[in-house]
């Protein structure tokens, strides 16, 4: 099963991406991850990306392709993948296509959360997560029962600096500019499956599986 999971910041695709790896046994491949970790070991990658991302811009095309065009050749990946965070631009999913044609696979869905704006900045500035295991917390709809303490590994909880109220009406405008066109490119691919990106994860799971199965 290879997946596209598409949508605006705070759309809880990292939730779902996780729910779907344990489900179908395949890999997460988070670009955000990807770089946030680059960026903590300080790689020459995380050097570049950093600026970028601490302004809600997308970091420079050529950066995220050889590290995806690499990632999904890794044996883990034989019997699929989730993209998480990827394409994002016309030339990414160009690339990407290009790609996957060269290793004689195709991708089987293209899911597109749908939720609205205020609701994505109410999820996104309440948002912590655990240092140690990567679990997600929300102060108001799924606190942790020690603040600041992970519920599952006593990790540290922590804030990413792009989840400010300002990065992420950025974010949310390069989303519109840049990221939302690709839904066409899918759709002509018919690959494009639209999901209610409302409720609990649960629930957005439920409705991702019905549709991908
Ligand atoms: P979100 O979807 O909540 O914005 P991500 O964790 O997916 O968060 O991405 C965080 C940041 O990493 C982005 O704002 C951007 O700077 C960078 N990034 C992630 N994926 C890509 C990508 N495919 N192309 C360009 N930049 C990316
Ligand atoms: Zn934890």
């Amino acid at each position: 099963m290879r997946l596209i999971l598409l949508g605006p910041p705070g759309a809880g695709k990292g939730t779902q991406a996780k729910m779907l790896t344990q489900k179908f046994n395949i890999p997460q491949i988070s670009t955000g991850d990807i770089l946030r970790k680059a960026v903590k070991d300080d790689t020459e990658i995380g050097q570049r990306a950093k600026q970028f991302m601490d302004g809600g811009c997308l970091v420079p095309d050529d950066l995220v392709i050889d590290l995806i065009k690499e990632r999904i050749r890794e044996p883990d990946c034989q019997n699929g993948f989730i993209l998480d965070g990827f394409p994002r631009t016309n030339v990414q999913a160009e690339k990407l296509t290009e790609t996957l044609k060269a290793m004689n696979v195709d991708i089987d869905a293209v899911v597109e959360f749908r939720v609205n704006p205020e609701e994505v900045v109410n999820r996104l500035t309440g948002r912590s997560t655990c240092s140690e295991c990567g679990a997600m917390f929300h102060e108001t709809s799924r606190p942790p029962k020690q603040a600041g303490i992970c519920d599952h590994c006593g990790g540290a909880l922590s804030k990413r600096p792009d989840d400010n109220k300002d990065t992420i009406l950025k974010r949310l405008d390069v989303f519109k500019n840049e990221t939302e066109p690709l839904k066409d490119f899918y759709r002509k691919q018919g690959t494009l499956k639209t999901a209610e990106g409302s409720g609990t994860a649960e629930e957005i799971f439920d409705r991702v599986c019905a549709m991908i199965s």
